[in-house]
């Protein structure tokens, strides 16, 4: 084993594992994708640290944490088609690459989206297709998805999104609510009904766009 595996395999103890996480396939992902090459600079020493990163532009990848609970909370079957909003890095859509038949990511920073495309290419995570635009009306092409994952904070659900959500689906995204940010589950019913539940506080840059914040890029 490389270095790099294990301070993954003690990233997955650590920090995943004993914060409550137990889906195996989640773990095994985490355990299977090498953080460090998503990070900008070859020698990212700190990539498995317990914290977000920054990745330039002012974005930031997610605490390792927050990737795998936000992975659980989509409770993702092997045929679903996923989409995620905020490709950053691409680390996020390489998790889910692994769980899912198909990950759609959008990325509205044409700079990181084609950073991003790259190094997916390069290490054959061949399921994931990031596209740069704005993101916050979603993808209509190539819905219903099976689940959703915004990885920016949005003043509100973006109404586009419950839309493209399939029925039995999660969509998690960070919402700002009372002046801080909480991680919200949305989940679509057999019948087409929507309903959430809040979880933890947590603390993402802001998502932008036309249902996002209107500020300047
Ligand atoms: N999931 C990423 C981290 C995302 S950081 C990772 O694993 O590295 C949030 C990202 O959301 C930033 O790259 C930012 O440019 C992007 N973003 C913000 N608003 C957006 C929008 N409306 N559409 C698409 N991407 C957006």
């Amino acid at each position: 084993m490389d270095t790099f595996s294990l301070q993954r395999e003690s990233m997955v103890k650590r920090q995943i594992e004993r914060r409550g996480i137990t889906d195996t396939r989640v773990l095994e992902a985490m355990r299977m994708v090498p953080r460090h090459l998503f990070f900008p600079r070859p020698d990212a020493f700190d990539a498995y640290a317990d914290s977000p990163a920054p990745i330039g532009f002012g974005q930031t990848i997610s605490q390792p944490y927050i990737v795998a609970l936000m992975t659980s909370l989509l409770q993702l079957s092997p045929t679903d088609t996923i989409l995620e909003i905020g490709t950053g890095s691409g680390y996020q859509a390489a998790v889910l690459s692994s769980l899912v038949n198909r990950v759609v990511s959008l990325e509205i920073n044409p700079y990181l989206a084609e950073r991003a495309a790259n190094t997916l290419r390069w290490l054959h995570f061949d399921n994931v297709q990031v596209f740069a635009c704005d993101g916050s009306s979603g993808y209509p092409a190539f819905q219903p998805y099976q689940g959703i994952l915004v990885t920016a904070c949005a003043p509100v659900t973006p109404q586009p999104l419950l839309e493209q959500l399939d029925s039995e689906a999660h969509l998690v995204l960070p919402v700002e609510e009372r002046g801080g940010q909480r991680l919200r589950i949305w989940k679509k019913d057999a019948s087409g009904h929507l309903g959430y539940t809040d979880h933890i506080p947590v603390a993402f840059v802001p998502l932008r766009g036309k249902f996002g914040y209107q500020i300047a890029p």
